[in-house]
C-alpha cells in the first residue's frame, strides 16, 4: 500500500515530537544508566544488613539517606529486587556464589561452613588478577563460616572473644567498617575487587547521634540514616579515583518492624523481609583536566528499572562488568546491558526460601517463587499474592484459582529446590555471640511431614516469645522469661529451645535439680535437640551426677560428628570419674576439632594436674597461651602449676594475669587474695579479696565467700 505524501508528513511530525517530548523527560523519567564493560576496572560490593527497600529515602522512604540517593542518581536503582534467604550467612552467601542457598548449603547463620574450594566472587576476581578484600561488620560473616575464601583481606575484627564481653562486641559500626575499606583501597595498586559489610540497621537499634534524635520513636530508620551517611566518604574516593569502579548497593534481606507479626526476619519470607534494595553505578574513572572532576562514569544515571532483580544476578553483572567469563552453570544473568533491565526483558524467576523456623523450632520448612509480580509461598497453608497490586500481601488469593497456584508450583518444584538435612552445631562461644545478636540457634528434629498445625503463620507468636523471653533474661527479669518459657512449652512441647533455655536460667539461679528435671522433661516430650542433650549432661556432672552424666554424654560422644560442647562435657565427667585416659582421649579428640581453641588444651593441663604431672600440665597451658595468649584460664592454669612447684611469687604473677585478663576468673582471683593474705601482703590482697566479694556468683561460691568475708575480717 502507497502512503499520500501528506500522511506520511504527518507521520514524520509525530516521530519528532516525540522525540522532543522524550528529550524534555529523559530525566530522570526515562533515564538511562551508562553501565559499560571495562576491563580492569574496580569492584565495590556494599552490602547493609536487615535493609528494606523501602527504607531508603529514593525509594520513598522514612530515612534520609543522601549518599545512596545520590548514588542512584548516578546510576540504576531496582525497585523490584529480592534476596533468595532471610538470613545474612545464607543470602551473603548467595550474592558472592551467585548460587541459590539449596546450591551453596548454607541455610541458616550456624551449622554451617562454606566449602574450602567454593567459587565465589572472591576467587574468581582473585584469578583475574584482582587484589581482592572484604570488610565485615558481624559475628555471623566471621570467617569461620568460610566466606573468606578468596579474599586477600578477610577483616572480621568485631569483638573479641571473652566471654563477658560477647554479647556487647560481635558487630561493630559503620563508621568502623568504612574506613578500613578506603585505607586498603587507597594502598591498592592493582585493580580491585572489595566487599563492605556493614549491619547498623540490625537489631538492636542504638542510632548514633545525630540520628538518635532524628527518628523518634522510629530508631531503624535512624540506623539506616547512619549507615547511609558512614558510606558517604568511601564513595567520594572511588569517585575521585583515575580508574572506574563498578559500585554495587544491596540489602541481604530486610526486617519486619511488626508486619505480618514479624518482628525481625527469619521465620517468613514476606517483602517486608525479602525485597530489598539494589543500585549499580559506575564511579570514577578519566579526570577532566579543566574542571579536575571526574565526569567519564556517572555523568549519565537516574535509571529506574522494575524488572524481577535478584542477588543471583549480582555476580554475573560485576564479572561481565570487568570483561571476565561469566560461568554457565549459574542461575543468575547480568543486569549490565540496558536492554536487560528494560520493560519487556526476559522473565527473571527466583526462587526464596526461610529455614529458620524448620532448623530451629521444628516447623514447616518455607521456600518459594516469583514469577514476575506473581509470588507463591510453599507452605501447608499455601499462599500466593499479586505483588502488582498487593505489594503488602494483604490478600491470599491462594485456593482461588488452582491452575495459577499449580502453574505456580510448577514453576518452582522446576527449580528442584532440595530441604536442608541435619546440620553441625556450633560451639558455646559462637551460640552465644548469634544468640546475643537476637538469633536463636538450636536442632530441632527433621520431620517427614509438615501439617498446618507446623506453619509458621500459626506459630510466628512462639518465636515473638522467645525473643521476648531472652529480651526479659537480658534486662534481669527472669520470673517473667520463666513464665514465658514455659507457656512456649504448652503450646509446642517439642521446642527445644525452650526447655533449654529455661533449665539455663534454673542453672543460673542455682536450682540444679530444677534445670535437670526441665531438661529431662523435654527429653520425655519427644526433644532430640543434641545440645538439650549435651546440656543435661553437663548439668548432671557439674552437680556430682558423675555417673549419670557419662551415662547421658557417652552416648552422644560415640557419634564420629558429636559437637565440641558435648565432647568437652564428656571429657570433664570423664576426668571427674578418674577415667583419665578416656578423658585425655575425648580432650584430644576436641584439640583435633578445635584446633585455634585453647580450651582443649587448658582441661589437658587441668587434667594433668589432678593426676601430679606438674609438667604436663605446665606444657598444656603454655600451648594454650600460644593458641591464645588472651587465655585467662591457662594462666590461671599457670598459677596452680607454680604454686604446686613452691614458686608463690611466679603463681601471684600468672593469677594476677589471668584476673587482668578476665576478671570473671573468680577461681584465679579467690587464689590470688587468699595466697597473698596468707603470705602477710593484707594490703596487696584486699582489693582482690574485696572485688571477689562484691562479684563471685554465691551459688558457686559459698564456701569461698565465707572464707573471704573472715579474710577481709
Ligand atoms: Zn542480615
Amino acid at each position: 500500500m502507497k502512503l499520500k505524501p501528506s500522511v506520511v508528513a504527518g507521520a514524520v511530525v509525530i516521530v519528532v515530537l516525540v522525540a522532543a517530548i522524550a528529550a524534555v523527560y529523559w530525566w530522570p523519567g526515562r533515564a538511562q544508566a551508562d553501565l559499560r564493560r571495562i576491563p580492569g576496572q574496580n569492584v565495590l560490593l556494599i552490602t547493609i544488613d536487615t535493609l528494606r527497600a523501602d527504607a531508603l529515602s529514593v525509594y520513598g522512604g522514612p530515612a534520609q539517606t543522601p549518599v545512596l540517593d545520590r548514588l542512584a542518581a548516578e546510576g540504576v536503582r531496582f525497585d523490584f529486587a529480592h534476596a533468595h534467604s532471610v538470613l545474612t550467612l545464607a543470602s551473603h552467601t548467595s550474592i558472592l556464589t551467585g548460587q541459590y542457598p539449596f546450591q551453596h548449603g548454607l541455610r541458616d547463620n550456624s551449622g554451617y561452613r562454606l566449602s574450602r574450594d567454593a567459587r565465589t566472587a572472591a576467587t574468581l576476581f582473585k584469578k583475574a588478577g584482582y587484589a581482592t578484600s572484604a570488610f565485615v561488620a558481624a559475628f555471623p560473616l566471621d570467617a569461620r563460616f568460610g566466606l573468606n575464601v578468596g579474599f586477600d583481606v578477610y577483616d572480621d575484627h568485631f569483638g573479641g572473644t571473652n566471654p563477658s564481653s560477647e554479647f556487647s562486641m560481635s558487630e561493630r559500626p559503620a563508621s568502623a567498617v568504612v574506613p578500613l575499606a578506603e585505607k586498603w583501597i587507597a594502598g591498592a595498586t592493582t585493580p580491585w575487587f572489595s566487599w563492605v559489610h556493614v549491619f547498623d540497621p540490625h537489631a538492636p537499634y542504638r542510632p548514633p547521634p545525630p540520628f538518635d534524635t532524628q527518628y523518634p520513636g522510629k530508631p531503624y530508620y535512624g540506623e539506616v540514616a547512619a549507615a547511609d551517611a558512614a558510606l558517604g566518604p568511601l564513595l567520594d574516593q572511588v569517585r575521585r579515583s583515575d580508574r572506574p569502579t563498578l559500585v554495587v548497593v544491596t540489602g541481604d534481606h530486610g526486617e519486619g518492624l511488626g508486619e505480618h507479626g514479624e518482628e525481625a526476619h527469619g521465620i517468613f519470607a514476606y517483602e517486608s523481609t525479602l525485597r530489598i534494595p539494589l543500585i549499580i553505578a559506575q564511579l570514577g574513572g578519566a579526570t577532566s583536566p579543566s574542571s579536575g572532576v571526574s565526569r567519564f562514569f556517572g555523568s549519565r544515571g537516574g535509571e529506574l528499572s522494575s524488572i524481577s532483580a535478584r542477588h543471583v544476578d549480582i555476580l554475573p553483572t560485576m564479572l561481565e562488568a570487568v570483561g571476565q567469563v561469566v560461568p554457565t552453570d549459574l542461575p543468575g544473568r547480568t543486569l549490565l546491558p540496558r536492554e536487560e533491565r528494560a520493560a519487556g526483558a526476559p522473565t527473571r524467576i527466583a526462587y526464596f526460601e526461610a529455614m529458620s523456623g524448620m532448623l530451629n523450632h521444628g516447623w514447616a520448612p518455607l521456600t518459594g517463587v516469583l514469577v514476575g509480580r506473581d509470588k507463591l509461598i510453599d507452605l501447608p497453608i499455601l499462599e500466593r499474592y499479586d505483588l502488582a497490586t498487593d505489594a503488602t500481601e494483604r490478600q491470599n488469593l491462594a485456593g482461588r484459582s488452582t491452575t495459577e497456584d499449580g502453574a505456580l508450583q510448577a514453576t518452582l518444584k522446576g527449580l528442584a529446590p532440595t530441604l536442608p538435612g541435619q546440620r553441625a552445631m556450633e560451639d558455646a562461644e559462637a551460640a552465644g555471640r548469634l544468640r546475643g545478636l537476637g538469633y536463636v540457634s538450636g536442632q530441632a528434629p527433621i520431620k517427614t511431614k509438615y501439617t498446618d498445625a507446623d506453619d509458621p503463620k500459626r506459630l510466628i507468636e512462639l518465636d515473638q516469645s522467645i525473643h521476648r523471653a531472652l529480651d526479659a533474661v537480658s534486662a534481669g527479669r527472669l520470673v517473667e522469661a520463666e513464665d514465658i518459657y514455659r507457656q512456649v512449652i504448652d503450646r509446642r512441647p517439642d521446642m527445644a529451645i525452650a526447655y533449654r533455655h529455661l533449665a539455663l536460667i534454673e542453672w543460673q539461679a542455682g536450682n540444679a535439680d530444677a534445670a535437670i528435671a526441665v531438661l529431662r522433661r523435654g527429653l520425655a516430650k519427644g526433644v532430640t535437640d543434641s545440645r538439650a542433650v549435651a546440656q543435661l549432661g553437663e548439668y548432671l556432672s557439674d552437680s556430682g551426677h558423675v555417673a549419670d552424666a557419662i551415662g547421658v554424654l557417652e552416648p552422644l560422644g560415640r557419634n564420629p560428628s558429636a559437637d565440641a560442647d558435648t565432647l568437652n562435657a564428656l571429657g570433664i565427667a570423664l576426668a571427674r570419674a578418674r577415667r583419665n585416659d578416656d578423658a585425655r582421649r575425648v580432650f584430644d579428640r576436641l584439640r583435633e576439632l578445635l584446633p585455634g581453641s585453647s580450651a582443649p588444651l587448658e582441661n589437658l593441663g587441668v587434667l594433668a594436674l589432678e593426676r601430679g604431672d606438674v609438667r604436663g600440665a605446665k606444657t598444656a597451658f603454655e600451648r594454650a597461651i600460644v593458641i591464645d595468649a588472651g587465655s585467662s584460664r591457662a594462666y590461671a592454669g599457670l598459677g596452680a602449676v607454680a604454686l604446686q612447684t613452691g614458686d608463690r611469687p611466679a603463681a601471684h604473677v600468672a593469677w594476677s594475669k589471668a584476673v587482668a585478663l578476665d576478671a570473671t576468673n573468680f577461681d584465679a582471683l579467690f587464689s590470688l587474695g587468699t595466697s597473698l593474705a596468707r603470705d602477710g601482703r593484707l594490703d596487696a590482697a584486699r582489693p582482690y579479696l574485696e572485688q571477689f566479694r562484691r562479684t563471685a556468683p554465691p551459688g558457686s561460691y559459698a564456701g569461698q565467700l565465707a572464707e573471704v568475708a573472715r579474710l577481709l575480717r
